[in-house]
Parts: structure tokens; sequence; C-alpha cells
């Protein structure tokens, strides 16, 4: 019962929960991993600052927010992101420059003349090392 101490990483409920970047057809932005939570990136986003400054806000709202007032999420209903790929990369032992580089090489690989989604992983992949650099992961 220690929801006012999100940052405690002894807390097994808490752990069980992470804010994903999620990129589909139809929706950009951060969800719950265990309900249908969701923040979505407005359109208007192009200034660096600005989507930081939207990160902040998600990832507070994602802190207060309670799963159980959301319907749970379905499984499988969108696909990998490429942030995701990057942060299984990153906990495999890889830097997260390294990690970004090696997705973007993997996803030309997978997708070869396929710009828009090479376009894509490279700009998911300047976003999380902004991020990170905002102390934001
Ligand atoms: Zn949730």
């Amino acid at each position: 019962m220690d929801d006012r101490n999100p940052q405690s990483p002894s807390s097994p409920e808490k752990s069980s929960r992470e804010i994903l970047w999620t990129v589909d057809r139809t929706f950009q932005g951060w969800t719950c991993s265990q309900c249908e939570w969701n923040y979505p990136l407005p359109t208007l986003l192009s200034d660096p600052e600005a989507k930081t400054a939207y990160d902040r806000l998600a990832a507070a709202n994602f802190r207060n927010h309670d799963c159980a007032d959301h319907r749970p999420r379905m499984a499988s209903t969108r696909g990998e992101s490429f942030t995701l790929r990057i942060r299984k990369l990153v906990a495999h032992g890889y830097k997260p420059k390294d990690a970004v580089e090696l997705m973007i090489q993997e996803v030309a690989m997978e997708s070869p003349n396929q710009p828009k989604i090479l376009t894509q992983a490279k700009a998911e992949g300047e976003d999380f090392l902004r991020r990170l650099k905002a102390g934001l992961i």
C-alpha cells in the first residue's frame, strides 16, 4: 500500500505496470502496459522542448492513474513500437545510442524500400535519446 511512493523499487504492484510509447496507424502517444489508459501526442507538437513538457505531463498522469479505473489492456491490439525494441536492447546491456543505431539498422534490413518506416524508426530513436537526456526515462 505504498501508492504515495511510486519511485519505490521494492513495490511489486508498481513494477508490474509500465508506461509505454506506442505508435500505430491510428494512435501515437503513451499507454499503460496494464490497462487502456493513454496519453495521445498532440499532432501540433514538433518542438523538442514542447515534446519534453508533454512527456513530463504524461509521466505524472501515468503515475496518478489507477488501472482499476480503466479497461484492462487488450493483448496485442497494438504492434511493438520501435521504442520498445530500443528498450529491450538497452536491457540486454547496449548503450542507449548503440541500441538506437542497432534498431535502425535492423529496421532497414527488415523493411527495405520502406522509407516511411525507417523515418519513423529514426524519429523514435531521436525521441528516445531526447527523453533519456531530459531524465524522463
Ligand atoms: Zn494502467
